[in-house]
């Protein structure tokens, strides 16, 4: 089955909503001049929060192909929960997508694998997709436990899906040790835990199921490495951290199919 690569820029907590607005506005006429093909390559940016609303102004008003999603969402439809956002309020400020798990939040939120599944059941409440965000700290790389400990991870996280569900996830890779690092995984470390990855979903939810899910490989990724990553067959796109925040270098990235790997 074709997977659509998805290209996604996670701002984390960076730029104000007027910086967010000419960010957004930046990265639409570098695709523009490059006559990017949207069909080909899906691009979503993850602002904070207080930019969601300003990007929606700027992306409708130009009717950019450009979507957006946010960086967390409540596990809670509403109530006393003083300092959430819930998936009702992002659908609707037409978010199509909510990073779940990053490992920012597990590390400084003390997110657990079943928080972040259920966390995942919000957005899909709210009819957006979660990307789901698994992959290992520097010292299980280094015991060479790593693909075991993320699909320890997954297996958490989709415990509180159902397959109806889990077909229409995202999944981004991301150890730990290649974020904001400039230590990039190479392409066949990706690749290794990527393929584990869709195995493991085959074998919770059969083959359709597998084939279907986008893995994503996210870690200090830029349009000189994009290429590689991306010539791997279970890597269907990037999670990209500080290289989203430069539009001329997070359009090149969205662009990888005119590098050569
Ligand atoms: C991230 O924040 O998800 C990320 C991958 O960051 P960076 O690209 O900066 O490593």
């Amino acid at each position: 089955m074709a997977r659509t690569p998805l290209m996604a820029g996670n701002w984390k907590m960076n730029l104000d909503h007027l910086e967010a607005a000419a960010l957004v506005q930046r990265l639409y006429w570098e695709l523009q001049d490059a006559n990017f093909d949207y069909s080909k390559v899906e691009v979503v940016v993850l602002p904070p929060f207080t930019d969601l609303r300003s990007t929606q102004t700027v992306t409708d008003a130009d009717s950019m192909h450009i979507k957006y999603g946010a960086q967390d969402v409540s596990t809670h439809p509403d109530g006393a929960y003083t300092g959430e956002i819930s998936a009702r309020m992002l659908a609707k400020l037409g978010c199509s997508y909510v990073v779940v798990g990053h490992s920012e939040r597990r590390q400084y939120h003390g997110e657990t694998d079943q928080e972040v599944g259920q966390k995942a059941l919000a957005a899909f409440g709210g009819e957006m997709v979660p990307i789901i965000c698994v992959g290992e700290p520097l010292p299980v790389r280094k015991s060479g436990e790593h693909v075991a400990y993320t699909l320890a991870q997954l297996d958490g996280v989709f415990a509180e899906l159902s397959g109806e569900l889990a077909r229409d996830a995202v999944v981004a890779y991301e150890p730990v040790w290649a974020i904001g690092t400039g230590e990039v995984a190479t392409a066949d470390d990706a690749e290794e835990v990527c393929a584990a990855i869709r195995v493991r979903l085959g074998e919770l939810f059969g083959g359709d199921v597998s084939q279907r899910v986008r893995v994503l490989y996210g870690g200090s990724v830029k349009a000189s490495n994009v290429a590689g990553i991306m010539a791997q067959p279970n890597v269907d796109g990037a999670l990209v951290g500080g290289a989203s925040l430069d539009a001329a270098e997070f359009a090149r990235i969205c662009r990888f199919h005119d590098h050569v790997a």
